[in-house]
């Protein structure tokens, strides 16, 4: 009798929507091309569309799309990147199609290896790809393309006039997936490579669309245009050459002196520009770029450059995956000594057996969080929010010794531990800096800050859970 693997394999045997797939251990590449091909390798499994694959459970390691219309290969690819099988290679026949969200054409056999390739190198990290957060994603994503880069895309409705679809194909939601991007740009997860153009952002809301429009110097009206100019030697005045027009001929407006020649009584500055509003002439006229998203008015130079490039995993990024930093790597907090979790419980741990045995060799244990993180991301834009926490985590940095540790604690919070000092000393220099912070008007942060010292603070026998447990029970869960 034939297993069902075998059966599913044979190329008489295209699977239709309604067919169940093998469940064994074994993988397998999905042909998916309206046409029955010939005979087909024994891992490669033929269906005429995704649906029934991209909603069943199979183990696969990658696709390949033959013969399809260009609009249905990149249907079918949107749709695997979406579902649980987004990581997976999708390989195309056609040379023409260069939608970011496929890799490339490849034959048949060209296809099997290299998604295989793909498919080891996923397997080696031992992560769960159903359990990663967005950034992982991303991160994982590239990492089982090695040398592939990210393409950005033009696309003018987008507020930063490029998007990276595989980044927005990831990510739940738009506004996500520009968190994400700069998150992982800010912390050189992703570095640039190639650089492709530079964009101009607002400074207010970073929108790349500003518009840009001529205006008076002196009065900034926009009733400019481009007139000849006479100066009067007698009283100096210069004006447009329109207001020295009289029916008696050319008349000074501000002395009356009659303009009989040039370069007597008269001559044609470099002006180029007269203004109707205050009559002032002028040779170059002010530039104002008025932000076409959020209505801001500013000078070109007051608009932020931003270089737009395909960008790469970096060698740190690739080391996180490998140290299977998962759920880490989104801390929006961040200090020097950074730990995970685990090991900063376990010194703690440590340290109380210390203390012990040696009552005076204690620590401090101070625990930061910032409550009202998301109102401030709706209230500022996500852009100046992260600069604020980021501006934060440079002061904590800064505080800190090289002998401290700190970790995360929620999504914006952490918690610091200070081994032989003093807690309470710390967490009174913290406050001093936030109380000095340049934060944007509309903002009003609201930090925690709570602190214990041991052994003062403790009774004996603490275990590690019971010390932090002390400072998390006091953290407010912020309403409103
Ligand atoms: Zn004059
Ligand atoms: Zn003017
Ligand atoms: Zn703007």
């Amino acid at each position: 009798m034939k297993s069902p693997e075998t059966k599913m394999t044979a190329s008489d045997e295209s699977v239709s929507s309604m067919t169940s797939f093998p469940t064994s251990k074994r993988f397998f590449l999905v042909l998916i091309s309206p046409d029955k091909p010939g005979q087909l390798p024994e891992n490669v499994i033929h269906v005429t569309d995704q649906t029934a694959v991209v909603e069943g459970n199979i183990n696969l390691f990658g696709f390949l799309l033959q013969g399809l219309s260009e609009a249905e290969q990149n249907k079918a690819v949107s749709h695997i990147r979406q579902s649980q099988y987004w990581v997976h290679p999708v390989y195309t026949d056609n040379t023409n199609n260069k939608n970011p969200l496929l890799d490339g054409h490849k034959t048949l056999v060209e296809a099997m290896s290299s998604a295989q390739q793909m498919q080891e190198l996923l397997i080696s990290l031992k992560l769960d790809p159903q359990a990663l957060q967005t950034d992982e994603k991303i991160m994982l994503y590239q990492y089982i393309r090695e040398q592939s880069e990210l393409r950005p895309v033009l696309d003018r409705n987008s507020k930063r006039l490029y998007r990276y679809p595989v980044i927005d194909v990831l990510s739940k939601t738009e506004e996500l997936a520009d968190i994400v991007l700069i998150d992982l740009l800010k912390r050189q997860t992703l570095i640039p490579r190639t650089l492709l153009d530079r964009t101009r952002e607002c400074p207010h809301c970073g929108s790349a669309h500003p518009h840009f429009i001529d205006v008076c110097p002196q009065c900034e009206s926009i009733e400019i245009h481009k007139t000849a100019a006479l100066h009067c030697f007698t009283c100096g005045h210069v004006g447009p050459e329109t207001d020295f027009q009289s029916p008696s001929g050319m008349l000074c407006p501000q002395c009356n002196t009659r303009l009989r020649h040039i370069g007597v009584d008269y001559d044609r500055p470099l002006t180029q520009y007269a203004c109707q509003s205050c009559h002032h002439i002028f040779i170059e006229p002010k530039i104002r770029a008025n932000c076409l998203d959020c209505g801001s008015e500013n000078l070109p130079e007051q608009l932020i450059p931003h270089d737009i490039s395909t960008l790469v995993l970096s060698v740190q990024g690739r080391m996180l995956l490998r140290s299977g930093a998962s759920n880490e790597s989104f801390t929006n907090v961040k200090t020097s000594n950074y730990v995970v979790g685990a090991y900063f419980r376990q010194t703690i741990a440590w340290s109380l057996s210390i203390q012990e045995r040696h009552p005076d060799i204690g620590f401090g244990l101070v625990l930061f969080n910032i409550q009202n993180a998301q109102e401030i991301i709706e209230q500022i834009g996500a852009l100046r929010a992260y600069a604020l926490f980021d501006e934060i985590s440079l002061r904590i940095s800064e505080l800190q010794r090289d002998s401290d540790l700190a970790t995360r604690f929620g999504e914006y919070g952490l918690w610091i531990f200070l081994p032989i000092s003093s807690a309470e000393g710390f967490a009174n220099r913290l406050k001093g800096i936030l109380s000095t912070l340049n934060i944007p008007q509309q903002s009003n942060i609201q930090a925690e800050i709570h602190s214990l010292q041991c052994p003062q603070d403790i009774i004996p026998k603490t275990t590690v859970n019971d010390v932090m447990a002390k400072l998390s029970k006091k953290v407010q869960k912020h309403v409103g």
